[in-house]
This record gives structure tokens, C-alpha cells and sequence, in this order.
């Protein structure tokens, strides 16, 4: 990691935020954080077919995904 900051392995924004070594900005942190304890939670099946959602992180919301 250079003294100028890196770019976050996720969205690409300078940082010199660092998570496991690698740069993370801060928001991609908050939101690998809420993904963490959202992985906790239960998973919820689709209303629609029953497949089981996956979550996702959209603008610091968890939400559940259907993958079909
Ligand atoms: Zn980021
Ligand atoms: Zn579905």
C-alpha cells in the first residue's frame, strides 16, 4: 500500500483504509460489516418459487435476492 492510498478492492475509490491487508474504503467496510451480520439472520425463501434468497447489499440496506 503506497503512502498516496490505494484503490478499494471493491468499488475502486482511493482509500487508505485497510481491511485483512487489503483496501477497502470505509463504506465498502460498513457494508462487508452489515453483510457479516446479515449472513447471522436466517435466509429467507422467494415468495414467488420458494428458492432460497441470497442477501445483498444495496445503498447500506441488507435485502434478500432471489437468484431465479
Ligand atoms: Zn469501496
Ligand atoms: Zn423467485
Amino acid at each position: 500500500m503506497s503512502i498516496f492510498g490505494d484503490k478499494c478492492a471493491r468499488c475502486g475509490s482511493k482509500t487508505r483504509h485497510e481491511v485483512d491487508g487489503k483496501a477497502t474504503c470505509v463504506a465498502c467496510d460498513n457494508e462487508m460489516q452489515l453483510l457479516v451480520e446479515a449472513k447471522g439472520e436466517e435466509l429467507h425463501l422467494c415468495p414467488f418459487d420458494g428458492a432460497t434468497m441470497s442477501k445483498e447489499i444495496a445503498h447500506m440496506i441488507v435485502v434478500d435476492r432471489c437468484p431465479t
